[in-house]
């Protein structure tokens, strides 16, 4: 048993199975403990977490310079509403800010920062006269942008609209990286842009630089704002401050979340500064968002992030990853594509993923397969190279073992 722990996994599952709604697929283990890049379970299991957080720990497990953040200000204040100024919000939106663009507003989640921002797109064309106005959305097949109504009619992905309908209507979807695709569905009422310049949930799929650069020329002269929906690739995720900046291509409207404040819940959007006003009092708000925690932890987040030189930090394990498995395909047919930017690793199979999971966490190793056929990584920032080693091994010893079971499976066909 852990010292964490004060019961059995298994009462902890029986616990749920009475209480819990069951809507998500877990696994049977009950975790009490985390450190940076490990964490444990309530039996002591040890894993190495290639996962942490869905890409919410972007400093791994409890990093202390957060957690003393996050108790100096519990001391003070918790929660104070946007009826008031506090300190801790003016530093973060600060943080923020200077290393991006514009003014931000704060939500708590991703879904709710997308809510944001698609309001804020057709709030900044809305006719106060009436009559028509821009209000159409254009976002990505394979694209995820959450579960809230708005967000999950933008992500164009057929299994997430099952049974919900009739979906927000003014949504058109293309595929992603087809600016012709693109030019084809916008009209005069076409309002917003919307991607994440690398999918995600969609399998770890890269923007390539002409895309962007054409959509933002497009938005331009279609007189349209583009999104980044960068819940997944901002906070130094992608080995640069926000996705955006590989390519220079900056969005009017830029949405963040997950590592935003190292596993608070926390979201944002950023808006260029003249689309702010559009953002009219009393058109939107948030009670919890912006709170004095999520904040105080955002403000660490990022002082770690730069104190401890992450984002470089960053690419050099990228790289590492990288070639581990570039030449592993080469040895491996199994393996389709190795895709990678910063600590975003995709590695798409030829063959369904997901028994990876299971037989990397026997091992002792957590990591995710999405798309059916991508076994996908997002690390935390600060993972050491001997963790990413010890990873890549166990990883390797897994997909060596699907390999030889896929083609023992074939020859007895
Ligand atoms: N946008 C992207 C790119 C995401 O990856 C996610 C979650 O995985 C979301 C939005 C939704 O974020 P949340 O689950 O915090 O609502």
């Amino acid at each position: 048993m852990h010292p964490a722990a004060t019961r059995s996994s298994q009462k902890t599952i029986d616990q749920f199975a009475k209480y819990v709604i069951p809507n998500y697929r877990r696994y049977p283990v009950c975790l009490v403990h985390g450190e940076g890049s490990y964490v444990w379970d309530a039996e002591g299991k040890k894993y190495l977490d290639l996962f942490p957080g869905w890409g919410c720990n972007i400093l791994g497990h409890s990093p202390p310079k957060v957690v003393k953040a996050i108790q100096r200000q519990v001391e003070h204040l918790i929660h104070i509403p946007n009826t008031w100024f506090t300190e801790a919000q003016g530093d973060f939106a600060e943080s923020i800010v200077t290393r991006s663009f514009g003014k931000v507003f704060f939500a708590n989640s991703g879904t709710e920062a997308n809510e944001g921002a698609i309001k804020l797109a057709r709030l900044h064309f809305a006719n106060p006269s009436g009559g028509t106005q821009k209000f159409r959305v254009i976002s990505f097949e394979n694209g995820f942008h959450g579960r809230t109504f708005g967000s999950v009619t933008a992500t164009a992905q057929p299994k997430y609209h099952e049974g919900l309908g009739p979906l927000l209507p003014g949504f058109r979807y293309a595929p992603y990286n087809d600016l012709d695709a693109v030019k084809a569905l916008v009209d005069d009422e076409t309002c917003a842009v919307l991607l994440e310049p690398v999918q995600g949930e969609g399998g770890v799929n890269i923007a390539t630089e002409e895309f962007l650069k054409g959509l933002r020329q497009l938005c331009d002269e279609r007189n349209m704002l583009l999104i980044f929906d960068e819940v997944q690739t901002g906070m130094g995720r992608t080995g640069h401050w926000f996705g955006y900046q590989h390519h220079g291509v900056q969005p009017d409207i830029m949405t963040l979340a997950k590592g935003l404040a190292a596993g608070v819940a926390c979201g944002a959007f950023v808006c260029q500064d003249h689309i702010a006003p559009s953002l009219r009092p009393g058109m939107h708000a948030s009670t919890f968002g912006g709170n004095p925690l999520a904040m105080a932890a955002g403000i660490a987040t990022m002082q770690t992030i730069e104190e401890e030189g992450l984002l470089a930090h960053c690419r050099e394990m990228s790289n590492r990853f990288h070639q581990h498995f570039t030449e592993l395909k080469g040895t491996l047919p199994i393996i389709h594509e190795v895709r990678s930017r910063g600590m975003m690793i995709g590695i798409e199979l030829n063959i369904p993923a997901t028994p990876a999971v299971a037989k990397c966490m026997e091992r002792g190793v957590l990591i995710n397969a999405t798309h059916d056929t991508v076994v996908r990584l997002l690390p935390a920032l600060n993972i050491s190279p001997a963790q990413v080693d010890e990873g890549c091994k166990v990883i390797t010893e897994v997909l060596k073992q699907m390999a030889e079971e896929a083609s023992t499976s074939r020859s007895s066909e």
